[in-house]
């Protein structure tokens, strides 16, 4: 049970790491005074109502999809960039729900992902030491942009709200309608094999729509989809005054109709009124947000600050997470045990996971928190390379063999991998190796746009759906 005395600021008496030093406090005061202020970017019912899925793939009845840019950058919030990425992960979504057989529960690191942890404070550039890019809602790329302003904070938010009006409008609007799944934009897909394997799990989901039509039975959440948003929560001072005390309604909300959320269990209520209604403290700058590998420390700030909100969230797992930890954290962030409350997302690389992820499954599901995690497979960051040249980049092989590995893995444990993360865009980039179109090293220079990680460009992200598809399949 979250103790009484945590507040939405209760982790400023910690330790932190990854901490900005501002350099215009007052400026800082006032922004913070004026995000407190802003609406919320979500409402406390959709945030329960992805509590209410994420319980449904923590019992294996669900999987869930989560995916999107390192870094999110203010230029990203323009409609083509915010498209091609709800079409990448929609057209995703659709070969997983006839792989798995099972709801996909979407959620995109969009709309917020301004943030990014750094191991130096300082980079090397043309000799001279400058300061790291921290994302922009710190600092910006250009070298000329490093000094960090405060006022960029309020940009943020500002910048998730208007990508977040238009995810939200281009769903209201029907990019999502399954009934018309060759709409969304195939002719990105090159590759005549991959095309026509799509098209073909396309034309049987579309037959089976139109079955169940006939017969009058298609489930309602088969008539629109939900995309929900997620970012890490490293920027304290951004998350805080974005933390609201907010009513729940009595009677857990329709939304959608078909997905009920459960009454809330969490113990941070501060009310509770004759009537049911409780009073809960959510982070409204998201509905997911995640502590990050280097912020995790049980003692410091970010646990302090996660453990009070009822936001579902995310903990980054990796090879220097001691399996010990990984309870204390649980029962930290989890006291109460509520199923889909945490969701594990581990990245220990394509040489670690052999090694590591049995032990983290054994801990977790030989404990009082058998069947409540979400197992997510993050293939993505323990399989960071350098070029000879110096380009950071990532090989489609290794991402591929981590996530087969964990699907193989949790299958022999007897538990369940309920979804995978990834750094992906809706764009042709060249940032990772491999991949059905061969990309080599000389090809990474082609269209290498990222300003922190190396992500999947379209065509990879879907052949990885591909092989999840395969797995439950077969
Ligand atoms: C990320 O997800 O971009 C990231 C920094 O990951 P991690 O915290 O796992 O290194
Ligand atoms: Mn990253």
């Amino acid at each position: 049970m979250a103790s009484v005395s945590w507040s939405p600021s209760s982790w400023r008496s910690k330790p932190i790491k990854q901490a900005p030093a501002y350099p215009e406090p007052e400026k800082l005061s006032h922004v913070v005074k004026e995000l407190s202020r802003m609406p919320p970017l979500v409402h406390p019912n959709e945030i329960l109502a992805l509590k209410a899925h994420l319980r449904d793939v923590a019992h294996g009845k669900a999987f869930l999809l989560q995916g999107g840019d390192c870094a999110e950058l203010f230029d990203y919030c323009e409609q083509d960039a915010i498209e091609s990425k709800i079409k990448l992960l929609l057209q995703m979504s659709l070969v997983l729900i006839w792989g798995t057989n099972k709801r996909v529960v979407r959620i995109g690191r969009m709309a917020g992902q301004y943030a990014k942890p750094r191991s130096s404070p300082t980079e090397l550039h043309d000799g001279m030491e400058i300061p790291s890019f921290r994302g922009d809602i710190l600092n910006g790329y250009r070298v000329d942009q490093r000094q960090i302003d405060p006022s960029r904070l309020l940009k943020a938010y500002h910048y998730s709200a208007a990508t977040l009006n238009y995810i939200r409008a281009s769903i209201a609007s029907g990019i999502a309608d399954l009934h018309s799944p060759l709409n969304w934009g195939l002719g990105h897909v090159r590759d005549p094999v991959l095309k026509e394997k799509y098209s073909a799990i396309a034309s049987s989901i579309q037959q089976t729509l139109r079955f169940l039509e006939a017969i009058k039975s298609r489930p309602d959440e088969l008539q629109s989809v939900e995309l929900f948003t997620s970012h890490e929560g490293l920027l304290l001072e951004y998350e805080q005054p974005l933390t609201r005390l907010l009513e729940t309604p009595p009677t857990p909300p329709a939304f959608p109709a078909s997905s009920r959320a459960p009454s809330p269990t969490v113990s941070n209520t501060n009310d509770e009124s004759s009537t049911g209604a409780k009073q809960l403290y959510f982070d409204t700058s998201a509905h997911f947000i995640w502590i990050g590998d280097r912020t995790r420390q049980l003692d410091h700030a970010h646990v302090e600050f996660f453990r009070g909100i009822s936001n579902p969230i995310g903990v980054k797992v990796g090879p220097t997470t001691p399996t010990s930890d990984l309870l204390a954290l649980l029962r930290m962030l989890n006291p109460d045990c509520e199923p889909g409350k945490i969701t594990l997302i581990t990245r220990y690389g394509a040489n670690n996971v052999e090694d590591l992820l049995p032990k983290h499954i054994r801990a977790v599901e030989d404990s009082e928190y058998r069947r409540s995690v979400v197992w997510q497979c993050d293939p993505m960051h323990g399989n960071t390379l350098s070029t000879p040249s110096g380009i950071k980049t990532r090989r489609f092989n290794d991402i591929y063999s981590e996530l087969q590995a964990s699907l193989r893995i949790h299958k022999a444990q007897g538990s369940y991998l309920g979804g995978v993360h990834l750094e992906l865009t809706g764009d042709a980039v060249t940032e990772c190796l491999g991949g059905s179109e061969g990309l080599e090293e000389d090809d990474l220079s082609i269209n290498y746009t990222s300003f922190c990680d190396p992500r999947l460009n379209e065509k990879q992200a879907l052949e990885l759906a591909f092989l999840v598809a395969d797995h439950f399949r077969s």
